[in-house]
């Protein structure tokens, strides 16, 4: 009997012993012979070494500075540029636009919706796209992808989402069957269940838009009681809010009542421009919904006449809105409002999102700050990303020329790093 304890013992002991090795000895990555982008504005780190165990980075420096282990696994990047993970705030999973895919999507079973939002996902992250932040989505959808991702059921960018937007009757994404939120006291229930279900962010919708012809674009349709009350109860949970805006008025209400982020801001004035820059609040332009660009687009997909009009006649003023932000240094997180990673004039609508920022006025590195560590930073999640450093995540993008020269060398990614994976590899292309 005492043999057969000991034998137990001693089983427990070697079993205790390899899962502690296991968790212990990690296996560890080298990234070499890149140059690293300094993202704050420094002289870039040439011949540099990044060390990366599981899915954080542990150590950067130059070559012979940081030691490398004999068991590492070495990705050679000799003669390429490194950056962080690119991120996109302004991201809907189950987009549908006016027109043909509107049409062909109008049965859609949840189940549907679900695979679709899943495969948009295993897109954008192939694209270079590490984080993104959800401004409205369906049925929860996108808070049951963010944990399959999480677990790795299914591969994707980081999700930060708002869940469900909310619309007030008759405004912009009020439709057929969607729920609406009037009054102080309903908007605050609709923000405390969003928040229950574990959205990240509260998204509220102040001003008419583009996409739907619920409202005037320039009008504060959402009262001030309201916007009050819907932002006092999601920051007593800790949870931020960003509002769907193309208007001054409805901007500046919202402002004052503390609002974290401010999406669109199409007919913006240099006004409460400086009022956000005073403020700290955060602009996420998606210039890409109304410019030139995605005409091409619009038009394969079928948009109505009235939708490309209204686009149209929002382009000129956005522009202008965007050039007037730039100027006034107001905190810009880049946004899409379109897949991230749609074919877009040769490259994803991401990274022409970036290159007009650079039209407007940006410089190079402006624009790949507003796409990683800026965006980290809206997020408050700077710590974890938004930049090459140890103890963040290894979400890394692996280029052919420096980004902060040409933003356009965001078109030649040669390597997507998420959590130390690599999920997309052209070294030897
Ligand atoms: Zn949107």
């Amino acid at each position: 009997m005492k043999k057969f304890y000991t034998a137990i013992i001693f089983t427990i002991a070697v079993f205790l012993a390899t899962a502690t090795q296991a968790t212990e000895t990690p296996s560890v990555t080298a990234v070499i012979g890149g140059t690293i982008v300094d993202l704050e504005g420094k002289a870039p780190l040439p011949d540099a070494v990044i060390l990366i165990e599981g899915e954080r980075i542990t150590a950067v420096g130059k070559a012979g500075d940081v030691a490398i282990p004999a068991s590492a696994e070495i990705i050679d990047a000799t003669g390429r540029w490194l950056i962080p993970g690119l991120m996109n705030m302004h991201v809907h999973l189950g987009l549908k636009l006016p027109g043909k895919t509107e049409a062909e999507l109008a049965n859609e079973t949840e189940a549907e919706l679900a695979l679709r939002m899943a495969d948009n996902a295993r897109k954008i992250l192939l694209a270079g796209i590490t984080t993104i932040r959800l401004t409205g989505e369906e049925k929860h959808a996108d808070l049951a992808l963010r944990k399959a991702i999480a677990k790795g059921q299914t591969i994707g960018p980081r999700i930060f989402s708002s869940g469900e937007p909310l619309a007030i009757t008759g405004g912009h994404g009020s439709e057929k069957g969607k729920t609406y939120y009037d009054g102080p006291y309903e908007l605050i229930k609709a923000a405390r269940k969003e928040i229950s279900a574990g959205a990240d962010w509260i998204k509220i919708l102040i001003s008419g838009g583009i996409a739907t012809n619920g409202g005037d674009i320039a009008q504060a349709l959402m009262t001030p009681e309201e916007i009050n009350a819907v932002i006092d109860a999601a920051h007593r949970f800790g949870t931020k809010v960003t509002a769907h805006s193309g208007s001054s008025a409805a901007t500046n209400i919202a402002i004052d009542a503390g609002i974290d982020c401010i999406e669109h801001g199409y007919f913006l004035d240099r006004k409460t421009l400086r009022k956000m820059q005073k403020h700290g609040t955060w602009l996420v332009p998606t210039i890409l919904v109304s410019q030139p660009a995605l005409a091409p687009f619009f038009i394969e997909i079928g948009s109505p006449e009235w939708y490309m009009k209204r686009r149209e006649s929002v382009g000129k003023q956005h522009w202008k809105a965007l050039q007037m932000a730039i100027k006034e240094g107001v905190n810009i997180g880049l946004g899409t409002d379109q897949l991230p990673s749609a074919p877009t004039e040769g490259t994803t609508a991401t990274v022409r999102e970036a290159e007009y920022y650079v039209e407007a006025g940006m410089t190079p590195l402006q624009a790949l700050r507003s796409a990683t560590i800026q965006t980290a930073r809206l997020l408050d999640a700077d710590k974890d990303m938004g930049s090459l450093a140890a103890g963040k995540y290894a979400d890394m993008l692996v280029l052919d020329s420096d980004p902060g020269k040409d933003i356009s060398a965001l078109r030649h990614i040669k390597l997507v790093m998420k959590g130390g994976r690599v999920y997309q590899n052209r070294l030897n292309q």
